[in-house]
């Protein structure tokens, strides 16, 4: 039984920004109350109580934020400058968050429970990716096209025109900010919607955009639950784009509500990634990380390595060095300095999770580290390992989105591949081996839009393409490939 590492209420951080009511919906540059007058609250998962109420948008506000974009779009301001200053404009933006960096961690650890140094790394990664993307408005271009002699043609890179970024509640900023780089690099304008469960960090960044030259309405900011803010976004006939990150069933919605004026969408969903240990790896290394894979942020991210297949001659050694490992990640407040994984984010999440520890044991499986913790333990959740699992189980298969890894082994490398990509998802793979051969052949062959080669989990800062294969999502952001998806290509012919 662990211990849970908790904090006197007095020595808990409590942000400025909290205080003064409840927070506004930013449109056209201003802070308004939802029309309907009507607010949301958001809890500290950590203590469950309140931290501050936020506006709950309906689609008359929705429609005044579409409104808002389209002018600053068209506006001059925004639609005229150069590239130059637009990139100055992203750097603004980028020098303010790093301003205000250890605040907006702080508004995400008190809202989704992640440990200080989770949200500040998310912070600072949202940074980097902030000033990656202020390079591209100078470097992203048409191409010149082989014409016949009287003629004359070349591509146009274009924006799309008014973007909504929906976002999940596991790294708030962090997600605004993979929406927000590409969008105004391209000379979109953008409307955010954060998840109800964490909207604070991205209305605190809302209000220091204020201090950059960005021009009022570029960037709205739309609070509210998904049913009926979200709603609005997605079927609004004036957004032309929505970049979604979170679940699947709510991916396949917006795709199915993207229809009415053909919206272009990229998704980013969950996963079930598989983590291959090959009896040849660094044991230690891979135990290392495989538990970070399955930990970090109490388990509640994507890309959640929580398939571990283990080669069978070292499944005991391993399993050993893993355990040992999971023992190390202490359970605590998220600003506790010895705490290595917070809360689940919500109540609602909470059960959710919980629930499958009777599922696994239902299902024939062994719960064998942590489990659910003794006592009145609010919605913190241990790590946990399940043991005799096989890959058709539900733990298995369905995505946990908490501190749950299922643990099974193989015996050869056709069956491990087969294994692996026998599942819906296709986010994030690893493989651990020390022969190169193996590795790249069994990276070519597994299903996912990442896979990560004796490490687990890095994350380029928009450098690489990200995404998923299958039901994991729907086109990469980032890369080449994540900056053109915010661009429609126009071609021009001209006859001499
Ligand atoms: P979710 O329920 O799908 O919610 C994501 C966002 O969609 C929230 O802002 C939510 O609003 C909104 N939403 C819900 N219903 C909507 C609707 N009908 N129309 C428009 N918007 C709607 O996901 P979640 O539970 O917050 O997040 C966890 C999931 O996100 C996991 O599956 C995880 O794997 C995935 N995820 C994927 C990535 C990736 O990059 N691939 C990264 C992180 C997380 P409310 O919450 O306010 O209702
Ligand atoms: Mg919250």
């Amino acid at each position: 039984m662990s211990s849970l590492l908790l904090l006197d209420p007095a020595s808990r951080p409590a942000p400025a920004f909290l205080q003064g009511g409840p927070k506004k919906l930013l449109i056209d540059g201003a802070w308004v109350p939802a029309q309907s007058g009507k607010t949301l609250e958001t809890v500290d998962p950590t203590t469950e109580q309140v931290l501050t109420s936020v506006a709950l948008a309906g689609y008359e506000d929705v429609d005044l934020a579409v409104a808002a974009a389209r002018r600053a779009f068209e506006d001059p301001s925004w639609s005229a400058i150069t590239p130059h200053r637009r990139s100055r404009i992203l750097l603004q933006i980028a020098d303010v968050m790093e301003a205000n960096a250890q605040e907006l961690a702080t508004l995400d650890s008190l809202d989704m429970g992640g440990t200080i140094g989770l949200t500040r790394w998310m912070i600072d990664h949202s940074v980097d990716v902030i000033r990656h993307y202020a390079g591209w408005p100078t470097k992203h271009y048409g191409r010149t096209a082989p014409s016949d002699p009287s003629q004359f043609s070349y591509t146009l890179r274009q924006p799309l025109g008014v973007v909504a970024g929906i976002t999940a509640w596991n790294g708030p900023l962090l997600q605004a900010a993979w929406k927000l780089g590409p969008a105004l690099a391209t000379g979109n304008t953008l409307i955010l919607k954060p998840a109800q469960t964490s909207p604070l960090s991205v209305l605190r960044l809302g209000e220091l955009l204020e201090e950059t030259d960005l021009p009022r309405g570029v960037v709205n900011i739309i609070t509210g639950d998904g049913r009926t803010a979200g709603e609005a976004v997605i079927t609004h006939p004036g957004v032309n784009k929505v970049s979604f990150t979170g679940s699947t069933a709510v991916g396949k919605h917006i795709l199915e509500s993207s229809t009415g004026n053909l919206k272009r969408v990229t998704l980013e969903l969950g996963g079930k990634s598989p983590n291959i240990i090959f009896a040849d790896a660094d044991l230690k290394a891979a135990a290392v990380a495989s538990a970070t894979g399955f930990l970090a942020g109490a388990g509640q991210g994507c890309v959640a390595g929580t398939r571990i297949f283990v080669e069978e001659s070292v499944r005991e050694e391993f399993a050993g060095l893993l355990r040992e490992e999971m023992a190390t990640w202490t359970v605590g407040d998220p600003f506790h300095p010895g705490t290595r994984m917070g809360p689940l984010a919500s109540r609602q999440h909470f059960e959710r999770v919980s629930s499958y520890f009777d599922i696994a044991r239902e299902e024939g499986a062994t719960v064998r580290v942590g489990g659910e913790l003794e006592g009145n333990t609010g919605l913190f959740v241990s790590p946990t390992l399940i043991d005799d699992v096989t890959n058709d189980m539900r733990v298995a298969q369905e995505e946990i989105f908490g501190p749950v890894a299922a643990l099974m082994s193989f015996s050869d490398e056709a069956e491990v591949i087969r294994a692996a990509n026998d599942t819906e998802y296709g986010l994030a793979s690893a493989v651990w081996t020390k022969d190169l051969a193996r590795a790249h052949r069994v990276a070519a062959a597994l299903e996912a839009g990442t896979v990560w080669v004796n490490t687990y989990g890095d994350m380029s800062a928009g450098i690489l393409p990200f995404g998923g294969f299958k039901q994991s999502g729907i086109g990469r952001e980032h890369g080449m490939d994540g900056l053109d998806a915010f661009t429609e290509t126009k071609t021009v012919m001209v006859q001499f």
